[in-house]
């Protein structure tokens, strides 16, 4: 039976994620680690493209995709977050739509089981765009989100992490050389059938960070972005040169003013604009017309993608996947 998402007669839909950029190379991944990682990268992928499938909004669909991330421990966003320099966890997240550019994001979460998923009710509630540390989590009273212990989020791998940045006296990206790369940022983007965009991004940020460091994941317009108009973005890689390069709005930016295709914006943004900041990482994107982009400038980025317009699908882990 034909997929009914895959007929040329209805719109478009797609998704695209990740789970975070960084140096992943196939000699520090066992067989074993690498099917986990491909299993949980289809699953998250195929959560969200079910509810587009069956009509579902963007919105709905990054969420879900996003939680079947943060729920998984080989990611760097809720349960199997990093490590802060005291030993704790401080979580960002922000999401978007792209028909009236709602936005949502919340940082330095300690207690929320999803962030994803108290950034959406930010998002709801419309009052604000942005709530961060204590107020964030007085917010999370109001709100129906499951909320956790202090120690729900750690495992002894982080643990490990925390312990070999310290002795490196080093802030580092969970990807980020010896040290630290198994782990990482995820985000969704998907684009529904009713020709809307979303994206959603969820971190732990970097393993021993400290005085309350923010980075480009929940900022709107730096990790994440989403606008009809042009695409819907999410970004992973050194959340500092990402803020300083706005990267997920130079995407929409370069489409809306310079004519750009998705391809070639995101292009441009991650091995141009970004390498000149000394920039590492990666992002995913989709536009309105159902195409996706999952460009990066690290060793690997772990993605997954499936599109009805070209009919494409894949998990990928390495530069040559
Ligand atoms: N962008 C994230 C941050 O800087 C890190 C990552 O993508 O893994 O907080």
């Amino acid at each position: 039976m034909t997929d009914p998402a895959s007929s040329t007669d209805v719109p478009p839909i797609a998704v695209a994620l990740h789970g975070g950029s960084g140096t992943i190379c196939r000699e520090m991944l066992s067989a074993e680690l690498e099917q986990s990682y491909r299993q949980a990268l289809a699953e998250a992928r195929d959560a969200a493209w079910s509810l587009l499938a069956a009509g579902g909004a963007a919105l709905d669909a990054v969420e879900a995709g996003a939680k079947v991330l943060e729920d998984c421990p080989l990611f760097n966003a809720g349960l199997g977050a990093v490590f802060t320099s005291d030993g704790g966890h401080e979580l960002d997240a922000a999401i978007m739509e792209g028909r009236e550019r709602k936005a949502g994001a919340v940082a330095g979460v300690k207690s929320v089981k999803n962030p994803i998923s108290l950034a959406r009710a930010v998002l709801a509630d419309e009052r604000y765009v942005f709530l961060a540390g204590p107020g964030a989590e007085a917010f999370a009273e109001s709100v129906a989100v499951e909320r956790v212990a202090a120690d729900w989020f750690g495992t002894p791998e982080r643990f490990a992490q925390l312990r070999a940045a310290q002795a490196n006296d080093g802030m580092v990206m969970d990807h980020d050389g010896k040290v630290s790369t198994k782990y990482g940022t995820i985000g969704v983007v998907a684009l529904d059938e009713h020709g809307d965009v979303a994206a959603a991004t969820s971190t732990g940020g970097l393993t021993n960070k400290k005085f309350g460091r923010i980075g480009d994941t929940p900022l709107i317009g730096a990790g994440t972005y989403a606008d009809n108009r042009t695409c819907a973005v999410s970004c992973t890689g050194y959340g500092e040169e990402f803020m300083r390069a706005v990267v997920a709005h130079d995407v929409a930016a370069r489409m809306e003013y310079l004519g750009e295709t998705l391809e070639r914006a995101t292009r441009h943004v991650v091995w141009q604009k970004l390498p000149k900041l000394r920039g590492s990482g990666g992002l995913i994107a989709v536009d309105r017309t159902g195409r996706v982009s999952l460009p990066f400038n690290t060793d690997g980025m772990y993605r997954a993608w499936r599109t009805s317009r070209d009919k494409t699908e894949g998990v990928a882990i390495f530069g040559d996947d």
